[in-house]
């Protein structure tokens, strides 16, 4: 559900046309909708209401907008921040430092160090290495790091590859049969204290049932772990609920996940975390695009040309990802058509032979579906800028985030000396 609905025949963004937003700040934009983000905010929090000892910490790299951040934490939610500069948009969006998780397979020691001296929840250690490292900075300015072991359960979350955790193969986390071993060791350490493990077998996930194979995993570990003399008060459950990109696609609900949770975790008695990223932000996000030129093909089908590129929107180009297409002002014909962007790679292509709103040049459309993984993934390819990004709340809008545009970043760029 969201609140991107037609009215009088144009769509809008709660109770405002989006043409008007293109004529206010161009396109192509971003726009969310605050009301959509609350809502799948309350939806999940108020589904796993079935649980004893929740935390949710919403996953920035999903969307780490600071006024979508603001949302978040004015709706509760913590943040899982996979770097330093996410460390700092939670704290700049005033999320408690306490409400913070720090999950990553690289964290630098610079990042450790800020997020010692932030005073943050919780860190998600991915190896032994990186525990022996932290509790050396940590121990070095008399400080204790409460941490989780993330283990990688060598489970199929059946998703796409690239975006696919929980293999053994996969970078994330220490084998989970080595798991209880590498606790005790880093449980003894000065400067951490072990808390609890954690797990994220990925992204987009349609079935709840590698959750599920995952999660049994994981309370067999906690079971050895107490076992062998150590405490575990938190479990930190990771992410991945996918969300329907397609109109029709029936996803696992919340409260689905939910009933599974509290059936998979019955008898833990720990602290239940969660780090929910797409469910929360995906649907509440579209791309507004004008289309530059229809253009005949040999291909039978013509290309629509949009404004918007790879560079803005990636999914497509790097999942092959759908994101469905809607005109703003559909007329009611219909076409097929590939849409394309402009760039200079047959890669930037975000629809084959799709069945379409009837199109010209000048119209304006939208991908929905891309408030997840969209502007945060943006790059300046072919020398395009950053896309600018609005949020709506009721007949109220506002530029969350500027147009960058080209002569910006290569403002930052310098030509030596000894090139005269
Ligand atoms: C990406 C990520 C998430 C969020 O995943 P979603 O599929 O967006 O819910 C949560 N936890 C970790 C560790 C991640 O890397």
């Amino acid at each position: 559900m969201d609140n991107f609905d037609y009215r009088d025949g144009v769509l809008h963004a709660e109770d405002l046309p989006l043409s008007a937003i293109a004529d206010a700040v161009g396109t192509p934009v971003y726009i969310y909708s605050r009301a959509t983000l609350e809502r799948h905010a309350q939806v999940f929090r108020d589904a796993l209401a079935i649980l004893p000892r929740v935390h949710i910490a919403f996953a920035i790299k999903a969307n780490p907008n600071l006024a979508v951040l603001r949302v978040m934490s004015r709706e509760g939610l913590g943040a899982d921040v996979v770097s330093g500069g996410e460390l700092a948009r939670a704290l700049a969006a005033g999320m408690p430092p306490q409400d913070i998780v720090f999950s990553g397979v690289g964290k630098q020691q610079h990042e450790m160090i800020q997020g010692l001296e932030a005073g943050i929840g919780q860190f998600n250690l991915e190896s032994e290495e990186e525990g022996i490292e932290l509790a050396a900075l940590a121990a070095e300015r008399g400080l204790t790091a409460a941490c989780a072991l993330r283990v990688n359960p060598d489970v199929d979350a059946r998703t796409h590859a690239k975006i696919s955790t929980g293999k053994a193969e996969n970078k994330f986390g220490v084998p989970i049969d080595r798991g209880a071993d590498i606790y005790a060791r880093l449980a003894a350490l000065p400067g951490l204290a072990m808390r609890g493990v954690a797990v994220h077998i990925g992204s987009q996930l349609s079935e709840l049932g590698p959750f599920e194979e995952a999660f049994a995993k994981v309370g067999a570990l906690i079971a050895e772990i107490r076992a062998s003399g150590h405490a575990v008060t938190h479990a930190d459950l990771g992410g991945g609920l996918g969300v329907p990109y397609k109109a029709g696609e029936v996803y696992p609900s919340p409260q689905e996940y939910a009933e599974m949770v509290a059936r998979a975790t019955a008898g833990w008695d720990v602290t239940l975390m969660f780090e929910p990223g797409r469910v929360i932000c995906g649907n509440a996000g579209v791309l507004l695009t004008r289309v530059i030129r229809v253009k005949r093909s040999s291909n039978k089908a013509p290309f629509v040309v949009v404004d918007a590129a790879m560079n803005d929107l990636a999914r497509p180009a790097m999942y092959g990802a759908w994101h469905d297409f809607d005109a703003v002002q559909p007329t009611g014909e219909k076409m097929t058509a590939h849409i394309v962007g402009p760039i200079c790679e047959t890669g930037d292509t975000f629809a084959m032979d799709r069945e379409t709103d009837a199109l010209q040049a000048g119209d304006l459309a939208v991908f929905r579906t891309a408030g997840a993984y969209g502007a945060t993934m943006a790059s300046s390819y072919n020398s395009r800028g950053f896309v600018a990004e609005v949020m709506v709340d009721g007949e109220n809008w506002a530029v969350v985030a500027d147009r960058i545009l080209p002569a910006a970043i290569s403002a930052a760029e310098r030509v030596p000396d000894f090139l005269d």
